[in-house]
Order: C-alpha cells, then structure tokens, then sequence
C-alpha cells in the first residue's frame, strides 16, 4: 500500500506541538509495518540543505519511506512556521495552498500514485479538496482516498472570503469551504476527505457537541458515518529515560530509585531549595487558553506555598506576564521557563513527580503518555484524550495511573495536588505507582495497526468503526 503523508511540522525538522510528534513517528511506523510512505513538509529556514537531495528538497529515511520537502523560499524561509508573535502571517492560504497543490503534482512528477493521501489539521486540508476538484478525473489518482486527521479543531485556517480566488478551484466549490462568511479550510478538508479522525475516541465524540464544536460541530455531525478517533502514542526512541540524552541521569524501570537524581540536579542548575521530599510538580506545554493556564494561574499561589512547580513553555503574552509575575514571590520554589527548548523539556519530564495538564479540552495529549515512560503521575483534568489515557489514584487505588479531577476549577485542581501529595508521602506505595505507569506501553508498533485497518476500510468501500 502507497501512503503520502502531508504534514506542516514534522519532527525533528520543525516543531510547534503534537502535530509534529505524530507526523515524525506515525509514517516511520507504517513504513515498518511494510507500507511505502511519502511524507511531504515545507521546507523551513532552520531546516538544513545537506539532508537534502533534489531540487525540491527529498530525503531519504528508510527504503520504505522518504521526506520530500516543498521548497518555495518566499513562503518558507521565515523565522516561525505560522506566525510571528504580533500574529498569523497575512499570506497563511497563499503559503499552504502551495503546499497542497504542489505536493500533489510532485507525486505525478516521481510517479508515485497512493492508494492513501493522509491529511492533517487545515494545513493540509486542501489536498482532499483539491482530490475532488482538480483532479476528479485525473487517472493518476483513480485509485487514490484521503484521510484528514483532525489534530485541534481549534485550529481551522479561516481567511478572507474575497480570496476564495487564491486557493485556485472553481467556484462551484465554495460552499464546501465557506462557513460564518469566511473561508474555513478545516471545513473543506471535512467534507471532501473519504474519512476524518481523530487522536482519541472521546474527542471524536465531544468535537459534535456544540461545548467543543468550536463551530463546526454540526459539519461533524452530518459527517459522523467516517469519524473516528484513534490515540495517538509515543516515540519511544526519542522518549525513554534509559537512553535520553538530554536528562541529569539516565535511568529505567529497574532503577526508578535512581530517577531522583534528576529532580536534584534540577533543583540545583535552576536554583529551587534542594532536598529529595521535596513534591516537584513539571509542566512542559503551549501558553494557552486551552491548556487551563488560568486556573493554573490561579492555583499557583497557593501550590507554591508547599511545593515545587517548574514550568517550560510559551504562548499568549498575557500568561508569560501573569506567571512571570509570581516568580519573585517563590524564588525556591519556583522555576519558569518562557520559551520552547526540547531539551529542557526532557529534564522535566525526567526530574518531576507530577505532571500537570489542567487543559480546558485536550484532543489527545502527548505529555502525559511521556509522563508515564519517566514514571511521572500525570494530574490532568478530565477531558479528551486525558480521559482515555489517565485514571484516578483516589477512586481506583488498584489501577489508577494518575490523579483526574473534573470539574474546571483552581479549586478542583488544588485538592488532586494535595491528595496526590499525601500519596507522595508514602514511598513504597509512590514507587508501585511509578513502576505501574512506566510499564504502560503507548507504542506507535500498536497505534500504527490501527491506522492500517482505517486504510484498509477506507480503500475498500466500507465506513465502518474502526477497532
Ligand atoms: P499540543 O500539540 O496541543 O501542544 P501535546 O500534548 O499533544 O500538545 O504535545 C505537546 C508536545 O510539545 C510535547 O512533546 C511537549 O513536550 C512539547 N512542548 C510543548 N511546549 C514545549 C516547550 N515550550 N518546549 C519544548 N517542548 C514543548
């Protein structure tokens, strides 16, 4: 099976978040499962022209799969990938309808014909469209069906209606791009794609309820007979404390006692009041709305009274000025981190207890499946991909994996801190749970069968749910 993977971040060439995560590991799994995949990014500044071969940038990572980059410097070569902090780049539709357009004819120009165009988020959402304008009668793409993965739909590549012109299909095609008086990629991507899905099943059901829509709910819903929602998983390679490079001290399941050492060298090189007992709280995330960074701020006040909190991310003006203004206040217990630095995030991930996702709504979440392979309790609130993936110490003492509270609060949020801290005081139990949550496996090897069994059925004829 032919599979072209459209992706705007790939890792390790270009990361903003998850996106990036899923479009390095998911391909290179497929590819090991016997699958042929091409998967197609822009080429960005930062990425370095000695990986590359041919004129529009290939290269090559296995025989099953390669990287083809599209090279368009006026579009690409820029400091960020979508915006600059002031805000989204004017020319977003003219840059990833290039994209779009250009991969697509540089899959006739090697000959390549794919059973399976695999799309993701509104980046990519015009290769669907374009399928079923452009090339509805190209027999190059007879045999071809796509698959739009749905990443975040908050994300959803709205522009102008007057540039409607830009994406360059006739305008017989408009209404399936066109939504509250805008052009919405997104939605051209949901409609036009053979199948939509989603990074886990409880977000595949909450993007139809109007809460978590996010205007698009009733899309969804007329379009439910092809939604599913599959979790996404981690890349061991790059996530394994016993082979990370970038941590204090490696360590691994047998010598979880040993993870300490990383919590004390963080303690140091960052300056927090030293000591084993101390309860370190990480967290490694966007400076969003949608990552609960209010109540976050909120409850920070009083989590810094009696723990550790050490915080790696960036965002929204807005919340690096309202956490960088608690920084004085808790200068040994509190450690902020304003930027987006991928080795740093491998300390924390190694050096916490608890890991804290308080997100208003999560598609999937990839922090709290790291979280688990560092033997890190993630403390999420219950929603998404996070209620698929973590279960509650308190409720469920024999299984649980983590510490959930539901209800959207500082408050809710304060009391799962202290009772994870009263569990963090008995040790022996603290280390069953760390051994319990390293032990789970969120591999690609799994996730990527079930990605093949989509293919399948969607290559076939049949809309039916996937495992
Ligand atoms: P999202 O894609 O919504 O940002 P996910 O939990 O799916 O959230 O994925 C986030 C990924 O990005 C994780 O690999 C996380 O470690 C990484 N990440 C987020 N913010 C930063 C940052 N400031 N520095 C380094 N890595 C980050």
């Amino acid at each position: 099976m032919k599979v072209a993977f459209f992706s705007s971040e790939v890792f390790p060439f270009a990361k903003t978040g998850g996106l990036a995560d899923v479009s390095g590991a998911l391909p290179k799994a497929l590819s090991e499962l016997g699958l042929e995949v091409k998967v197609f990014m822009p080429l960005y500044k930062n990425i370095k022209p000695e990986v590359l071969s041919e004129s529009f940038g290939e290269t090559k990572v296995s025989n099953s799969m390669e990287i083809i980059f599209i090279k368009n410097d006026e579009f690409y070569l820029r400091d960020y990938l979508y915006n600059t902090p002031e805000g989204d780049y004017p020319d977003n539709l003219e840059r990833f309808s290039f994209f779009c357009r250009k991969s697509l004819e540089i899959l006739k120009e090697i000959n390549f014909s794919p059973d399976i165009l695999h799309c993701n988020d509104w980046q990519s959402s015009l290769v669907p469209v374009y399928l079923k304008s452009l090339y509805k009668n190209d027999p190059f793409f007879k045999k071809a069906r796509s698959v739009l993965t749905v990443h975040n739909l908050a994300f959803q590549g709205y522009f102008p209606l007057d540039k409607f012109g830009i994406i360059g299909i006739d305008e017989g095609n408009k209404a399936d791009l066109e939504i509250y008086g805008r052009i919405n990629l997104l939605k051209g991507g949901l409609i036009s794609s053979d199948r939509i899905n989603t990074v886990s099943p409880s977000y595949a059901e909450e993007i139809q309820t109007e809460e978590f829509g996010c205007g698009l709910d009733a899309v969804l819903r007329e379009n439910k007979e092809k939604l599913s929602g599959i979790l996404n998983a981690v890349d061991y390679e790059v996530w394994s404390p016993e082979t990370d490079a970038s941590i204090y001290h490696k360590y691994n399941f047998g010598s979880l006692k040993e993870k300490i050492e990383n919590k004390l060298s963080l303690q140091k090189e960052f300056g927090l009041s030293k000591g084993r007992d101390k309860f370190l709280i990480g967290m490694v995330t966007r400076l969003a709305e949608q990552k609960g960074v209010d109540i976050l701020a909120e409850s920070l006040p009083e989590i810094l009274k009696k723990y550790q909190v050490v915080i790696l991310g960036t965002g929204e003006p807005k919340y690096h000025r309202i956490l960088s203004s608690l920084v004085e206040s808790y200068p040994e217990n509190f450690s902020l981190h304003l930027k987006f630095d991928e080795t740093l995030a491998h300390k924390i991930y190694a050096s916490s207890d608890v890991f804290l996702m308080p997100s208003r709504f999560e598609p999937c979440g990839l922090s709290q499946l790291i979280s688990f392979k560092y033997a890190v309790l993630p403390l999420v609130k219950a929603t998404g991909g996070l209620k698929d993936t973590v279960t509650d110490c308190i409720s469920d003492p024999q299984s649980g994996t983590g510490f959930v509270f539901t209800e959207y609060s500082a408050k809710a949020l304060i009391e799962k801190a202290d009772q994870a801290y009263n569990l963090f005081q008995d040790k022996s139990n603290w280390r069953l749970l760390q051994q319990r949550v390293s032990a789970l496996n969120f591999s690609w090897e799994e996730t990527a069968k079930k990605y093949l069994s989509l293919y399948g059925q969607v290559a076939g004829t049949g809309l039916s749910p996937v495992l």
